[in-house]
């Protein structure tokens, strides 16, 4: 097992920066999650943790030693790449053993790790059949037994189920999080899909445009973004924004949008000009009175609760309430907002000021 630090690790391709100053520490145990859209550094840097790619500047530790310049052969991790690759022609016993074999271990040890992991994995009665008859789901269990089978001190795993279809990714990620609660290694796991982060990340590093945004706990990075882009990019449907313009002095505990006074849970340091208050659609509740207002555009049904579009004066706002909850098109309603769930952002950069 092992602790996984980097500090400042950036990486240039030429003149494009793929990571800018990037640092987090996975600790030793945790399921760790690397959160972004396309194209915002995360397959760079899990290739920078397995010593596939070297930093152009900054430190990656495992363990508390220095490795950023060290080829992968030197790290002692497990990278399980998106397409797992299997011998088509060799059976199962044959697919997991392979990595022991290839470095001459001793047919006893191998034959005895070969049990343990299939065992581990479920797949005892499989051992002997050849890959290629094997359904979808037992191919991943294999290609993650190899994974396994070496004990690595950790595993870097880049979007394993994304070319899963929805039911099937559901259960192989269960899958995969009761096998690491089972074997407690260090697992770093790359996903561009902010669900799949939530339900099986310890810990998660939100990035954009090669910059870590944040890194906390799933709740952590929910009820406390802190930027915009993460308040936006978690969440379904995402955070309402609502722009508008004051002067705030420093221990300001509440905000003025229009007519209306709206607390918010932390006291303001000061600040002034354009500002957003992000309030999520499930902290919004509708009322006859209430000075803040707005008009119902439209509502969409979904089961036990609906969504609630509304027209405000600082934009559109979308409510999730009781699906009971009466709601009629074209009313005008008061909007209530739970002071301790808002957070108000800097419009021009982005960033929490509560
Ligand atoms: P995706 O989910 O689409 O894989 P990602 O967040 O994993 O995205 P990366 O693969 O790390 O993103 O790529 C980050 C940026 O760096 C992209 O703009 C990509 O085009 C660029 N990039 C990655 N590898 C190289 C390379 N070897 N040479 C040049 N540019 C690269």
């Amino acid at each position: 097992m092992a602790q996984i630090r980097i500090q400042n690790v950036r990486k240039d391709f030429g003149s494009f920066t793929a990571v800018k100053s990037s640092s987090f520490t996975v600790e030793d145990g945790e399921f760790f999650m690397l959160l972004g859209p396309s194209g915002c550094g995360k397959t760079t840097t899990l290739r920078m943790l397995a010593g596939l790619e070297l930093p152009t500047s900054g430190e990656i530790y495992i363990d508390g030693e220095e490795v950023g310049q060290k080829p992968a052969s030197q790290r002692d991790i497990a990278f399980v790449f998106q397409m797992f690759a299997l011998y088509p022609h060799m059976n199962v016993r044959k697919n997991i053993s392979y990595p022991l074999r290839s470095q001459g271990m001793k047919r006893a040890e191998v034959k005895r790790r070969v049990t343990e992991v299939a065992r581990i994995l479920g797949i005892e009665d499989m051992l002997d059949r050849p890959v290629g008859r094997l359904s979808g789901g037992d191919r991943q269990r294999v290609a993650l037994g190899r994974a396994i089978v070496r004990e690595p001190k950790a595993f870097l795993m880049d979007e394993p189920l994304g070319a899963l279809d929805a039911e099937f990714r559901e259960r192989m990620s269960e899958e995969l999080r009761a096998l690491h609660d089972r074997m407690g290694a260090t697992t770093v796991y790359v996903t561009h899909d902010q669900l799949e982060a939530m339900q099986m990340g310890d810990k998660i590093v939100v990035m954009n445009h090669g910059v870590v945004e944040q890194f906390g706990v799933p709740q952590q990075i929910y009820d406390w973004p802190a930027t915009r882009f993460v308040a936006e990019f978690i969440g379904s449907p995402p955070m309402n924004f609502l722009d508008f313009n004051a002067v705030m002095d420093k221990g300001t505990d509440s905000i003025r949008l229009g007519d209306a006074t709206i607390g918010v849970p932390r006291q303001i340091d000061g600040a002034s000009g354009k500002l957003t208050l992000g309030v999520r659609p499930e902290h919004v509740r509708l009322t006859d009175s209430g000075a803040y207002r707005g008009r119902i555009a439209a509502s969409e049904y979904l089961g036990t609760t609906q969504i609630v579009t509304l027209k405000t004066p600082n934009g559109q706002v979308k409510a999730r309430v009781a699906s009971s909850d009466p709601v009629q098109v074209g009313d005008t309603v008061g909007l209530e907002f739970d002071a301790r769930t808002l957070t108000v952002f800097d419009a021009g950069s982005g960033r929490a000021l509560v």
